[in-house]
């Protein structure tokens, strides 16, 4: 085998959506919705997959037509800068396949991205696996005021930072809102940010496939909207996040679409997901021949639903129709609600300022293990997979966000999800009030 494969061959998802279905358990584990999409992308897409032919053949490598013109119209208005469909804009199978894109095409042999932990896991095998160097910096709970209760008292030191730049560094990866922690980076971090990334001519790979989920009047701020950002920021966006569907990414049981497609049901399908990078078109230019020799095109029919999707929320764009006020309403709820379980079980929560997964410290909670396979484990897995196995109740080991340097020191907590019906928290609630 290839030697790039060695050392990444472990995957939190795999190992934790198993474990959480070998046990039946309440899963507030891996990050998705058991809600279904809202009824105009569900349309959007009933009426592409039964739009004709050419649905389902393949469409324009970089992005359908339609829908790049859509993301152009539709972020041209939020970056501050007019967005060309055909030059700046990548369509990727989900935000996954947009990260490892820009790795290869940016990322040469001996390369060093710095990567801002706690950080969604794939940063660091993607960057392995371009020959690069992950570099680490995390952020950290600031000392100064007590308890620490917000994910927004999570900070970047501007000296740690400015300390790994090196002459070879050619990117920092940042993610906003974070997936696990819930920070939303203030205008002033980011500035910080970019003025690093500009001093030292390096690129920043910004994913913010959580940007319309924020809370408590945070602001979503795109780093390639500050000066002299645009030109050196690729952002990633994801519509299984935007709209609710993350499982677009694979057609699975094609027939039923035939059979159902007047009355179609989400619950029975699971089509390709849809994600994007923006940036310069000199940058994109090296992502699409990365692209177009791996995955060619994606998924045209998602693509089309997608392109609606966006159509409907420019026109509706800032009212209280539009799903990216609804959702993060909802969302907002339901963060409330997890929050107020947790705390009252003696698990702290960090509230969060975005996204939908929330963490909570289990330092306070004494736990007899009898599994002793897992003793050679670091302290959070060991609890998740006790609380999975003896409680039924799926959560994820937030170690699994940081660098083996660091992982040690943030090993106390968990992370919870919470874009579940309510009845799921319930569930969960039902669970954590009953052992605590
Ligand atoms: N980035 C972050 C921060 C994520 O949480 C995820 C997973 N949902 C992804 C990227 C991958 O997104 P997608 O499912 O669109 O590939
Ligand atoms: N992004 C999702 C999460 O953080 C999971 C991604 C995956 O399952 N591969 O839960």
């Amino acid at each position: 085998h290839a030697s790039r494969t060695d050392g990444v061959d472990k995957n939190v998802w795999v190992e934790f959506t198993q474990l959480a279905a070998d046990y039946k358990a309440v899963n507030l584990g891996q990050g998705f919705p058991d809600f279904s999409p809202p009824k105009f992308i569900q349309e959007a897409f009933c009426k592409a997959v039964s739009g004709g032919p050419i649905m389902h053949q393949y469409t324009r490598a970089f992005g359908h037509p339609p829908l790049v013109r859509s993301l152009a119209k539709f972020f041209s208005r939020i970056v501050g800068h007019e967005i060309d469909p055909l030059e700046d804009i990548l369509v990727t199978v989900g935000a996954y396949q947009a990260l490892f894109c820009a790795f290869q095409a940016l990322v040469n042999e001996g390369d060093e991205v710095i990567i801002v932990e706690p950080f969604f896991d794939c940063y660091q095998p993607m960057v392995k696996m371009a020959g690069g160097k992950a570099v680490y910096v995390p952020l950290r709970p600031k000392a100064a005021s007590g308890a620490v209760l917000s994910s927004g008292d999570w900070v970047l030191s501007a000296e740690e930072l400015a300390s790994k730049f090196t002459p070879r560094t050619k990117a920092v990866v940042i993610n906003t809102p974070n997936n696990p922690i819930g920070k939303v980076y203030k205008t002033e971090e980011l500035q910080m940010i970019a003025d690093l990334c500009i001093k030292h001519d390096a690129l920043c790979i910004s994913d913010e496939v959580y940007e319309w989920l924020t809370y408590d009047g945070a602001k979503h701020v795109k780093i390639a909207s500050l000066p002299g950002m645009w030109e050196r920021t690729i952002t990633v966006g994801s519509a299984g996040k935007t709209f609710s569907a993350t499982g677009w990414k694979v057609v699975h049981r094609l027939c039923n679409v035939f059979i159902l497609f007047t009355a179609c049901s989400f619950d029975d399908l699971f089509w390709s997901q849809v994600g994007w990078a923006i940036s310069s078109g000199h940058i994109v230019k090296h992502m699409k021949t990365i692209h177009q020799n791996t995955v060619y095109h994606c998924a045209t029919a998602a693509q089309e639903a997608v392109a609606q999707g966006f159509e409907r929320e420019y026109e509706v764009f800032g009212s209280p129709e539009s799903y990216f006020q609804q959702l993060p309403a909802m969302l907002h709820l339901k963060r409330n609600k997890l929050a107020s379980c947790l705390e009252s079980v003696g698990l702290q929560p960090i509230m969060p300022q975005g996204g939908y997964f929330m963490i909570a410290d289990i330092s306070s909670v004494k736990v007899d293990y009898n599994d002793q396979s897992s003793v050679d484990e670091p302290n959070d897995f060991r609890f998740v997979k006790w609380l999975t196995k003896e409680k039924g109740l799926a959560t994820i080991p937030v170690s699994a966000f940081y660098s083996p340097e660091h992982s040690k020191e943030f090993d106390k907590y968990i992370r919870f999800c919470f874009v579940k019906e309510d009845s799921t928290l319930d569930a969960a609630e039902d669970i954590l009030r009953k052992w605590s």
